[in-house]
């Protein structure tokens, strides 16, 4: 039996179709990607040419172009951007943003690559799945291991393919909005965005429950872009981010007694110091208090924490530590992080978990708005944006909340009622 990432959450989702009495035959037409496409994508390393995997699922286009991140990161498979980019048709209908849903990637690991190299490797990619991509077909991101920079050389060679192919008439700033993320005619606050949105969630989730944020404790597995923001702006709103962790492991601080909020601004001065979150270890500020500790990723996950935010990869909260959560409140930043199992499991246990279909679509609304922008030719200003961001994230957790009560059930099954509700309704457009 195939019991990859896609076909779990495709299993999840029919049996919220069953209990609701979704028409069956809708409901697995949608779940089915509309198109995707698998390319092999040759790279001059030396005197070898290697040959990588690379992917683009278009899932759903009912409300709008696909839109949907790109990861680079050796794990990257079929099945793997088949879910992710179901969950994404899922994102953009409870976010209220007029995209469908899509994601891609390259199976390759881009820290082995020289930069030239991987510059190579993204022209490349863009060279191969051109014709499917445009402002109002496909537009693409950044997701694991990619960055503006690499959206920037994406762009840059998808405006030279589109020239020569005939597209002079096409405006340039039509162009630009092909991909979202990026350096040059981005958005002010799309770096941010998806950080910023998932605490934006949290406050919300903190408000219903009549929480204090300042007697809440927080660890973030993940401290790339998504979760360096979301211990960014956690900490300024006041709660106590006391560990973090990327790949190598991770960080923590403890007082006399409890826990101590970490100074984010300078775990991250120490992060790219160093290189990695294991080497802060004592390093400077991070642990002036001498009562700086190392932490495994497992460790971290396990801490008696209120607030546990998975913000790096899928399926690392699973049937096989689930019993080893400790956290009241999970906020799910990354995509997947805990399994359709772990999630019941907790769920029954009476952990409140934010879905990351909800907790993290701030980063498609950052890509909205960035994409509109450039569509009509404008620069807007960082504070509007959030400003935006933070409406929007709010009247999508309001939505999913309200179902949640009406229905009486998880944050994640009413988020699933709230985007098929939207996405069946909206006539099949042709695949
Ligand atoms: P990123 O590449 O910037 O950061 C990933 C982080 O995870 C790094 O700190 C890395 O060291 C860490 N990491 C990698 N493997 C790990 C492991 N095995 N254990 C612990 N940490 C590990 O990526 P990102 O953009 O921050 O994305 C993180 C997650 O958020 C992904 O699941 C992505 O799909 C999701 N997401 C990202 C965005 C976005 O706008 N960037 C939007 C929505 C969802």
């Amino acid at each position: 039996m195939d019991d990859g990432v896609y076909s779990k959450s495709r299993e999840e989702l029919l049996e919220v179709g069953k209990k609701y009495r979704i028409p069956q035959d809708s409901l697995e037409d949608f779940l089915e990607p509309n198109k995707i496409l698998e390319i092999s994508i040759p790279l001059k390393i030396g005197e070898k040419t290697i040959t990588f995997k690379g992917f683009r699922s278009q899932h759903n286009n009912n409300l709008g172009p696909y839109k949907g991140g790109l990861r680079f990161h050796p794990n990257v498979n079929k099945d793997e951007v088949m879910a992710l980019s179901l969950w994404m048709s899922l994102k953009t209908a409870i976010v209220g943003v007029p995209f469908g849903g899509g994601k891609g990637g390259i199976a390759v690991d881009p820290k082995a690559l020289t930069e030239k190299q991987l510059e190579n490797l993204s022209r490349e990619y863009v060279r191969r799945i051109h014709e499917v991509i445009g402002p109002h077909k496909d537009v693409p991101a950044p997701d694991v291991n990619t960055n503006p920079k690499i959206i920037d050389w994406m762009m840059d060679e998808y405006i030279k393919l589109s020239k020569k192919s005939g597209g002079k008439q096409q405006k340039l700033h039509h162009l630009y909005s092909t991909f979202t993320g990026k350096s040059k005619y981005g958005l002010e606050g799309r770096t941010e965005a998806t950080g910023f949105g998932g605490v934006v969630v949290l406050k919300e989730l903190a408000k219903k429950l009549k929480l204090d944020p300042k007697k809440q404790t927080v660890a973030i597995m993940g401290f790339g872009n998504v979760g360096y923001y979301f211990a960014k702006f956690a900490s300024e709103a006041g709660f106590n981010v006391i560990a973090v962790s990327d790949s190598k492991g991770g960080i923590i601080k403890k007082g006399d007694k409890a826990y101590t909020p970490l100074d984010i601004p300078l775990v991250l001065d120490c992060k790219l110091e160093k290189g990695s979150l294991a080497g802060c270890y004592c390093a400077g500020g991070v642990c002036d208090t001498r009562s700086g500790q190392l932490i495994s990723n497992e460790e971290l996950l396990k801490l008696p924490v209120d607030i546990l935010v998975p913000a790096a990869l899928e399926d690392v909260i699973n049937e096989n530590n689930m019993q080893n959560i400790k956290a009241k409140i999970i906020v799910e930043m990354a995509n997947g992080p805990v399994s359709p199992k772990a999630y019941h499991y907790l769920t029954e246990k009476g952990v409140i978990i934010a879905p990351d279909i909800l907790a993290n679509s701030g980063g498609v609304a950052g890509s909205f708005i960035e994409w509109e922008q450039n569509l009509k030719n404008k620069k807007y200003k960082k504070e509007a944006v959030l400003k935006r961001l933070e409406k929007m994230m709010q009247d999508a957790f309001e939505n999913v909340w309200n179902i949640s009560k009406k229905n009486k059930t998880n944050l994640k099954e009413a988020s699933y009622l709230l985007a098929l509700n939207k996405i069946l309704k909206t006539p099949q457009k042709s695949k």
